[in-house]
């Protein structure tokens, strides 16, 4: 049985059609700019790749365009589940759910904790119930990993009504991801997830570090957006709360442009003055930039806190794992890192590290030392499997 897993941004859609036992694709690709003029979409069928225009830029067209994509395989009568990644599940969801009318109320009553991320969900949603309206489709959360975290990791120190009457807490992201490469940490280190004390590092263009303590996750560096915690692609992370009136008085800034400045050109990008983009960093930095050089420092200097803060967070750890874009390629960054948590008992295998690129996964840390590991995450995978998961556990409930 095939699962297609959907991933729809406000102007993207992310897809994959995926044999959750094989973890064979089929099927996959993105339709970008979606909404505008230039929108189109690159499809890869059995590893063929070609680009479709979307003229009209609509999330139908995008649909129109995987439903016939599937046709082409044949395969779209056996498409039974869709699985859709959505971003903020609020404390509703600790779980992935079957997509009701009841739960899409409930992913909307989120909207506005995630007003940049669930109304495209949820128009993704719409349209892929409209396109494969016989197929069961589950919504799998980000934040709903991260909901097994104690209220001393998820309370802020603010006044008590804005948590109980507004939902002002630490929810928390990436939780598929930090979920997953666990899983797979376990097994490479040869032992139970249920006796291991885990710091994962989720490092692409969004980044954020999880405590999982037994395969459970009990705090995480991103909080009631995804803005907090590490130094991010265009995301600043964690900056003093007094930084928003200061600026506004001084630079005759609005609260929604501060907002937009710290997600959009703050980070990487705002260090560098250059750049986004970790391997374009790296190579200025090689040159001789000096802004690069800051960021990579900026950005190592406080992953490297958030890690050991998150080790403090179990009281014990056994293992430090990288995923994401630069987690899975950055072998220079992931060694800085490493350096610094000697504090914790850690030590880079050189050659280890240096071959751990491009997909390899593997142990990076010196024999004797604290275990550190690179996992290739793979949340589309995730997505499908506990889409299944949900879909045969309903189905025993119903036998
Ligand atoms: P993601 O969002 O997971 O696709 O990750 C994107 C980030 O991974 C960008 O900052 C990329 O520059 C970074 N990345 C991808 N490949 C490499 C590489 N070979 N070396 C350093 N960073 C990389």
């Amino acid at each position: 049985m095939w699962t297609l897993v959907l991933n729809c941004g406000s102007s993207s859609v992310k897809f994959a059609l995926l044999d959750v036992q094989g973890g064979q694709v089929r099927l996959s690709g993105l339709a970008e700019r979606l909404g505008s003029a230039g929108a189109s979409a690159r499809v890869e069928v059995d590893g063929a790749r070609r680009v479709v225009d979307l003229a009209g830029g609509s999330y139908a067209e995008a649909f129109a365009v995987i439903a016939g994509a599937l046709d082409e395989l044949g395969v779209r009568a056996q498409v039974g589940a869709v699985g859709h990644r959505v971003v903020h599940g609020g404390e509703r969801f600790s779980a992935p759910a079957l997509i009701t009318p009841e739960v899409l109320a409930e992913i909307r009553a989120c909207v506005p904790l995630a007003p940049l991320h669930n109304p495209a969900n949820i128009a993704g949603i719409e349209a892929a119930q409209a396109a494969f309206p016989d197929a069961a489709h589950v919504a799998v959360f980000d934040t709903a990993f991260h909901q097994s975290m104690p209220e001393v990791a998820f309370r802020y120190a603010v006044p008590g009504d804005w948590y109980r009457q507004h939902g002002v807490r630490r929810y928390g992201f990436h939780g598929t991801s930090h979920a997953f490469v666990a899983v797979r940490a376990a097994d490479l280190l040869g032992r139970p997830l249920s006796e291991l004390n885990l710091v994962t590092a989720h490092l692409g263009n969004g980044c954020s570090v999880c405590a999982v303590q037994g395969g459970r996750s009990v705090d995480t560096s991103m909080g009631l957006t995804p803005l907090e915690g590490l130094v991010m692609g265009t995301r600043s992370g964690d900056v003093d709360p007094g930084l928003h009136d200061y600026i506004a008085r001084q630079a005759g800034l609005s609260l929604s442009e501060i907002t937009a400045a710290l997600n959009r050109e703050s980070g990487l990008l705002g260090l560098s003055g250059l750049s986004n983009d970790m391997r374009e960093l790296e190579e200025a930095a090689g040159r001789g930039h000096a802004g690069a050089r800051l960021a990579l420092d900026v950005f190592v200097h406080r992953l490297a806190k958030q890690m050991a803060g998150m080790a403090a967070a179990m009281g014990r750890v056994d293992g430090l794992v990288f995923t994401g874009g630069i987690g899975e390629n950055s072998a220079w960054v992931r060694g800085a890192v490493l350096a610094r948590l000697a504090v914790l008992g850690a030590r880079v295998d050189e050659a280890a590290n240096a071959a751990a690129v491009r997909g390899q996964s593997g142990v990076i840390s010196a024999p004797g030392a604290l275990a550190a590991l690179v996992v290739n995450t793979n949340e589309e995978l995730m997505i499908a499997q506990q889409t299944q998961t949900l879909l045969a556990e309903q189905k025993g409930v119903q036998a």
